[in-house]
């Protein structure tokens, strides 16, 4: 590191770091990964401006910039950073539980996160700006806000709503709080109600993610101006030829939810299936698959989960969450859970389709105190690494867990590739991606609002993030 940086000490919550001054700085000899092309382009620099990348060029070109203050990236890999487009931070006991998470997931080489509803609404509105004024260190957070839920919906904090009256209310709500976008969910929301909140949202101009109803086909959300498909389970039913009259039956009363569900756990037709992928990408919806956590509760039975090291940073509080799902799949027979293990993998396999047929991938984890197993920050490597068993190629999920974010959002202007112009958001990888995507489980340094870290202070974050789930689980006794 070079002398000539200025290291600014703060206190307590944060390591010793040096934030980028005026000077700017020449991060060289890396290996720029090019997540646009998915390539790999050897013998680069990254100019820094303070928070934003003002030139790439080949290293040749260093000697133009001795006064700059130089980062040597030792021949390693650069990245945008990653986003996890799918996380939820819970539990109205669990604030402080959450918040020590934030700066992990810094360490795990997360800079953004798309939070899909909570019941910490309020809170995570904060955490927001916080962040965004340096006040708070964690990754810049997109916010749902509430959910749109029906009345009686089976979870905490929802805006339930029971008309059209109720949802133009909430919405204007959710604007005033300039939420992200909007999130929806099928507990007990009617199926006119749900496309009525879908065009709504839309009309406003603001993005519309949800899960899928059993009372309507997925082609009535995509013409309704779904935004995105939250979790790839759903798109199964797009193999049956059949699904909008079961729609149709299920919203006349005719079928009940359960047998609606029964009548798609067989007969899935992939070729059936590619004609509703190509409907996905020609009306732009966009799909999450959050595969860890149906893959956690597929082996939940044959994992020992006692030693996972990433119980360090949660506490007792937060972990007792995940034993309602336990809870739920105590009297799961042989056959269900070798289902559960089959439906995993056909779910699984849906991805390759998915990225042929042109549908926009996010990577997200679903990391929730709720959500068993799924830690926050390490669940999107997995993720990562799922993405990869089922077949899609390093690029594609290195795009899915940046690039893809970036135009969901439409933030690509700053987020997403090693551009001119775009936010210095960045990770270096000691291997590269493009070969194994395991290699995002290895940040050597993360540049980050202005804030270069390198291993030794990542690690810091983590350990004061272990210290203080200490803390907490001590108060919490
Ligand atoms: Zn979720």
């Amino acid at each position: 590191m070079s002398l000539s940086l200025r290291f600014l000490l703060f206190t307590l919550l944060l390591p010793a770091v040096f934030t980028l001054q005026a000077k700017p700085v020449v991060l060289h000899n890396i290996q720029l990964v090019d997540v646009e092309r998915g390539t790999l382009v050897p013998d680069q620099m990254v100019l820094i401006e303070k928070n934003r990348i003002s030139a790439v060029l080949p290293v040749t070109r260093l000697t133009e910039y001795s006064a700059a203050t130089l980062l040597d990236g030792q021949g390693r890999y650069l990245i945008p950073a990653l986003w996890d487009m799918h996380v939820h931070f819970e539990g109205r006991d669990l604030v402080e539980d959450n918040a020590l998470l934030l700066p992990v997931y810094l360490a795990y080489g997360i800079t953004a996160v798309r939070e899909a509803a909570s019941n910490l609404a309020p809170v995570v509105l904060k955490w927001r700006s916080e962040v965004a004024s340096g006040e708070r260190l964690g990754p810049r957070i997109f916010t749902a806000g509430r959910k749109f839920e029906g009345v009686g919906s089976i979870w905490d904090g929802d805006l339930e709503i029971a008309n059209e009256q109720d949802m133009l209310a909430g919405m204007d709500m959710l604007q005033q709080q300039q939420v992200d976008f909007i999130k929806i969910t099928e507990n007990a929301l009617a199926a006119d109600l749900y496309l009525k909140t879908i065009k709504e949202a839309r009309r406003r101009g603001m993005l519309v993610s949800s899960h899928v109803p059993y009372s309507t086909s997925i082609a009535e959300l995509a013409d309704a101006g779904l935004s995105s498909i939250e979790h790839a389970s759903y798109l199964l039913r797009l193999g049956f030829a059949d699904e909008q009259a079961i729609a149709t039956a299920v919203r006349q009363g005719k079928m009940s939810n359960a047998d609606a569900s029964a009548h798609y756990a067989n007969g899935f037709d992939q070729q059936q299936a590619l004609v509703g992928y190509k409907m996905l990408a020609e009306k732009q919806v966009a799909v999450t698959p959050t595969l860890i956590g149906g893959r956690q509760l597929a082996h939940l039975a044959d994992t020992d989960h006692s030693h996972d090291s990433f119980l360090q940073y949660l506490t007792p509080q937060f972990t007792d969450n995940y034993q309602w799902r336990i809870n739920r799949m105590a009297d799961e027979t042989a056959e269900q859970s070798a289902a559960r293990k089959q439906r995993y993998q056909l779910i699984a396999s849906q991805l390759p389709y998915l990225q042929q047929a042109g549908v926009l991938l996010l990577a997200g984890s679903d990391s929730a105190a709720l959500n068993t197993y799924v830690y926050p920050a390490q669940a999107l490597h997995d993720e990562m690494e799922l993405f990869q068993q089922a077949g899609l190629t390093p690029a594609q999920i290195l795009q899915s867990a940046t690039l893809n974010g970036a135009r969901f959002m439409q933030l690509e202007q700053d987020y997403g590739s090693i551009t001119a112009g775009k936010m210095a958001d960045l990770v270096l990888l000691q291997q590269n991606p493009l070969q194994d995507i395991s290699a995002v489980r290895q940040p050597a340094m993360l540049i980050y609002q202005g804030t270069v870290y390198d291993r030794q202070q990542l690690d810091t974050l983590l350990k004061k993030a272990a210290e203080r789930r200490q803390q907490l689980t001590g108060q919490h006794q």
